[in-house]
């Protein structure tokens, strides 16, 4: 119970507190699930204005260890990028898709070959030179064909990384990988960075997509407006996450965004779901 204690810092101390438990507790659920191999990927369809089949799928990571129930990726990340053990998440996630499609690739050839998927690495990752041999390491070893994956990463850490990051990012574009500015509208120095870095695609972030389904928001609705004008402007390819109503795919498809994501279509389900889902689809 609180306390008639008046004063911001007691209450000030109480909250940090509990925050500092809730972050200990969540790193070392992560420990035991890292060295329990306790996550899974589930994989969102995204796709194309004419398509009746997704073009390409995002992995997204769960964590099933007992002790991060309902802990989501958007709050275990950041504490694994804060405690270093997201290099060996990062790593986790690259390797574990890797494996789930080879799998897959007897059963389904082409409906895997024509499939592209996107992998979200940590921002602190263009500070980590290994990367890009880790990642093409882990193709050779599970016979991936890096022309199909796209990397996804968030516009802040490339501002804070810049010359290592682009060197980085070109490495990884000239084995043919792809780079998704992720949650695109979220940070400030976006507009002016999209000249300086190779980017193929941008995601604008849900939160935008969200409002397009208020009635009366002008603003958002001009901000949707300004990011695609701006996108066309350097030739860059749009995708829409988050998209959760006919109107607001109806809203973006009408001013040139090009793929779709979001709970209209399909939420994260288990790749083998996807693939078997897309099979039919493309037969039908
Ligand atoms: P993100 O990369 O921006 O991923 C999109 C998030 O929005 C996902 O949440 C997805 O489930 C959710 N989403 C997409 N469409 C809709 C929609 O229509 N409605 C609603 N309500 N939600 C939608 P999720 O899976 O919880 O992931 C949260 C964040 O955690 C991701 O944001 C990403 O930043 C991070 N993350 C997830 N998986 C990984 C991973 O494997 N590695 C790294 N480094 N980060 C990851
Ligand atoms: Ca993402
Ligand atoms: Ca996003
Ligand atoms: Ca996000």
């Amino acid at each position: 119970g609180k306390r008639a204690l008046p004063g911001h810092t007691y209450c000030f101390s109480e909250e940090m507190a509990i925050e500092m438990k809730r972050e200990a507790h969540i790193q070392q659920g992560l420990r035991k699930a890292m060295d329990e191999g306790a996550f899974e990927l589930k994989f969102m369809p995204i796709h194309q204005r004419d398509k009746p089949w997704c073009t390409s799928a995002e992995a997204l990571i769960r964590c099933t260890h007992p002790d991060l129930e309902g802990v989501g990726p958007d709050l275990f990340i950041p504490v694994a990028e804060k405690y270093g053990m997201i290099y060996e998440l990062d790593l986790w996630v690259i390797e574990f898709c890797f494996r789930e499609i080879g799998a897959l690739k007897q059963e389904f050839r082409e409906d895997i070959r024509d499939l592209r998927v996107a992998i979200n690495i940590s921002s602190l990752e263009l500070n980590n030179p290994k990367l890009p041999a880790q990642i093409i390491m882990l193709a050779n070893r599970h016979d991936i064909d890096l022309n199909t994956l796209d990397l996804e990463l968030t516009e802040t850490g490339l501002v804070s990384h810049k010359p290592s990051g682009l060197k980085m990012l070109t490495e990884l574009r000239q084995h043919g990988i792809r780079i998704i500015l992720d949650d695109f509208g979220t940070g400030y120095t976006a507009f002016n960075q999209l000249q300086h870095y190779p980017i193929d695609r941008l995601k604008i972030d849900r939160s935008f997509v969200n409002e397009l389904s208020i009635s009366g928001q002008a603003h958002t609705r001009s901000l949707v407006d300004v990011i695609l004008r701006v996108a066309e402007i350097y030739g860059i390819p749009v995708t829409a996450e988050g998209v959760e109503t006919q109107e607001q795919l109806n809203y973006l498809a009408q001013r040139g965004c090009h793929s779709f994501q979001g709970y209209y279509f399909n939420p994260p389900v288990a790749l083998t779901k996807l693939i078997a889902t897309r099979y039919q689809q493309k037969r039908s």
